[in-house]
């Protein structure tokens, strides 16, 4: 899962940063209003993550102008501003959850989980498709009837992107896209890599590859 990250304090983003690549997410980092209303044009993220307080444009404005142009993507403000009104306004504004500053980096990878689920239209904390499971917290998938395995980060965001959408192809763009940020090296094979040892953890039938277009896990029940 690909997620941006709008914010100006560098020791702030640098930590926050870190904290989204070791949970295994694909993170982006910006740091002004106007360049993530320009980059969330152009690329496709599953969370964002936005302060308030911004050089140029502020996060409230980079908010409405964000639901004005119809973008439904999940938002977290994370911010020092405690005001009711500011908080009034940033959730009336669209915003999906509201964390003050300062938080506890746990904390904020909770609520962007359930900030996920509630988007993904589904309350239970592990996503599956009848076929495999995966804990998110744990990093760990299971097979039916079979003990979980430990995936790396990679292994798990490759198979999160897919169990997000169980019956939906993605290509390797579409993969890459969510497992590497900005400035990550990936190899030409590195998604074909990740399926080869994902299906020697979890089994052969798990991930389907669809010749040409991409992979799939199965719609399941
Ligand atoms: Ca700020």
């Amino acid at each position: 899962m690909r997620v941006l990250l709008v914010e100006d304090d560098p020791m702030i983003g640098e930590a926050v940063r870190a904290a989204l690549k070791d949970a295994a997410y694909a993170a982006d980092w910006v740091k002004n209003g106007q360049t993530a209303l320009t980059t969330l044009g152009c690329q496709h993220y599953d969370l964002v993550l936005l302060d308030l307080g911004l050089p140029g444009r502020d996060g409230l404005e980079v908010l409405a102008s964000l639901r004005a142009r119809a973008d439904p993507v999940p938002l977290v403000i994370i911010t020092a501003r405690d005001s009711l009104d500011d908080r009034l306004r940033g959730l009336d504004g669209g915003a999906d959850d509201y964390l003050l500053k300062p938080f506890d980096i746990a904390e904020l990878l909770a609520r962007m989980r359930a900030v996920l689920r509630r988007k993904g239209g589904s309350a239970a904390p592990l996503l599956g498709n009848g076929v495999v499971s995966l804990d998110p917290v744990l990093k760990e998938a299971a097979v039916a009837g079979a003990s979980p395995v430990q995936l790396s980060n990679r292994e798990f965001s490759l198979l999160r992107a897919l169990l997000v959408r169980p019956g939906a192809i993605l290509s390797r763009t579409e993969l890459e896209d969510r497992i590497y940020g900005w400035g990550e090296e990936v190899e030409s094979n590195a998604v074909e890599f990740l399926i080869h040892a994902l299906r020697r953890k979890l089994g052969s039938d798990v991930i389907r590859n669809v010749r040409g277009v991409g992979w799939m896990v199965s719609g399941g029940a």
